[in-house]
């Protein structure tokens, strides 16, 4: 399940106002952006205004927690082994697995 983790980019504008100031929300499109940033361009003639693009990366490092119980443990009774549908005798394959 890797789309949550897919990097992220959106849009949006500030206007210079003593300091940067955010002039519109965040948005996935560059051009409604822009249009967004002609807009305010229009309503606040001679304005400093700039386009931010923030973008972000989730890196997924080590998972930790459910592990296998010891080998040959009944695989009903271990966390790990759950949906795996182990073939029969249905034993815990253990940690190393
Ligand atoms: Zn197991």
């Amino acid at each position: 399940m890797n789309a949550p983790y897919l990097p992220r980019n959106c849009w949006r504008v500030e206007i210079l106002d003593g300091d940067w100031m955010p002039a519109s929300g965040t948005h996935a499109d560059k051009a409604h952006a822009e249009a967004l940033m002609d807009a305010a361009m229009n309503r606040h003639p001679g304005s400093q205004l700039r386009l931010i693009r923030e973008t972000t990366t989730s890196h997924v490092e080590a998972i930790r927690g459910v592990g296998h119980l010891p080998a040959g443990t009944n695989a009903e009774d271990c966390p790990a082994c759950i949906g795996s549908n182990p073939s029969y005798p249905f034993l815990c394959p253990g940690p190393a697995s």
